[in-house]
């Protein structure tokens, strides 16, 4: 399958007065056509920094993608100045955030809203940009498209606005799309029919998807793949059946005992103890350490080397690798 991305080695830092956050380090990921790719973490682990990088969208300064590349249909968007990101976003690449409220200008009609893209960037006519915004509308299942478009936000429910931002980011047809928490504002049942809707749209589109959630639950039925983030790293990563039925890291396996999951009925949900590491000082070892009840002595000292599981499957963990034991004789003969 055709790459459309290939995220390599992106670190992304951020200047504060108390000292420099390490938000992303060492991220690399690709991601082909067609396909959806989830990037799962709790809260602070850099998966909105790394969607944001993508996008360029890291207010720099304080920001700044300080080592990598990013690689969007062989082209390095690191390298493209603002106006020339301007020209890409919302056109081939766009994004949607978790709050659609914000999404949308509550001043304009939707459908000034949905054709407003078009006419600029595909210089399309008023009339021709109105009918696709009415195909599109009738796509992501909003009822009476032609009465809807002269309406304004505040006349939808949260859902149907949330329809509403997933029109506008695909009016242009971009080849991917960003979804930063696009359910975590809606209710279960509303959630379930969205990620459906992203489901139909990537039958019908092809458009390539990165779902970004804090929720395990949420990418179970519709991610391809899926990379674990912590602490700035990407953990663990490998198909939804790998992270979901063999998972090997222990903070993926935490995750999975912590979120509620479709497929298990009643099952105990387990918070993950403890806190991430503070990233102004990351730990030299496995980030991990701390909350971890398998770590071994080699753990902290050492950040674990990327095992590979499988052609798909690779985790970061002391655990899968033989050389731990190793590295700790070795750490025990030079003291
Ligand atoms: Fe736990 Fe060690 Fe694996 Fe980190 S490397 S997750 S501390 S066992
Ligand atoms: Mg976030």
């Amino acid at each position: 399958m055709e790459k459309i991305l290939e995220v390599n080695d992106l670190h992304v830092t951020f200047s504060t007065f108390g000292g420099t956050v390490q938000a992303v380090r060492g991220v690399s990921f690709d991601l082909h056509k067609g396909e959806t790719l989830a990037i799962v973490g709790e809260s602070g682990c850099g998966k909105s920094v790394t969607s944001n990088a993508i996008m360029r969208l890291i207010p720099d300064p304080p920001g700044k993608i300080s080592n990598g590349t990013i690689e969007f249909k062989g082209k390095d968007l690191t390298q493209f100045s603002q106006k020339a990101m301007r020209s890409i976003r919302g056109v081939d690449i766009s994004m949607i955030f978790q709050d659609p409220m914000t999404a949308l200008n509550p001043t304009l009609t939707i459908g000034t809203q949905l054709v407003e893209g078009l006419m600029e960037h595909r210089k399309t006519s008023r009339a021709e940009a109105k009918e696709r915004a009415l195909e599109m509308m009738n796509l992501v299942g909003i009822p009476n498209p032609e009465e809807r478009f002269k309406q304004y936000p505040h006349q939808f429910s949260g859902g149907m606005r949330q329809r509403i931002v997933i029109a506008i980011a695909l009016i242009c047809e971009p080849e991917l799309l960003i979804a930063d928490e696009p359910t975590t504002a809606l209710d279960v049942t509303i959630q379930a029919q969205i990620l459906e809707l992203f489901e139909t749209i990537q039958e019908q589109t092809g458009v390539s998807i990165i779902l970004i959630t804090h929720d395990l639950g949420v990418v179970a039925k519709i991610a391809d793949r899926i990379v674990v983030m912590y602490a700035g790293k990407i953990i663990e990563e490998g198909t939804r059946k790998e992270i979901f039925y063999h998972p090997e890291h222990p903070y993926t396996k935490g995750l999975l005992k912590s979120v509620p999951r479709l497929d298990i009925k009643g099952a105990n949900l387990i918070p993950i103890d403890g806190t991430p590491p503070d990233l102004f000082s990351p730990p030299q070892g496995c980030p991990f350490t701390a909350r971890c009840s398998m770590a071994m002595e080699v753990c902290d000292k050492v950040y674990p080397l990327q095992t590979e599981l499988s052609d798909t499957h690779k985790v970061d963990c002391w655990l899968q690798d033989d050389r731990a034991e190793q590295l700790v004789a070795q750490a025990a003969d030079k003291t």
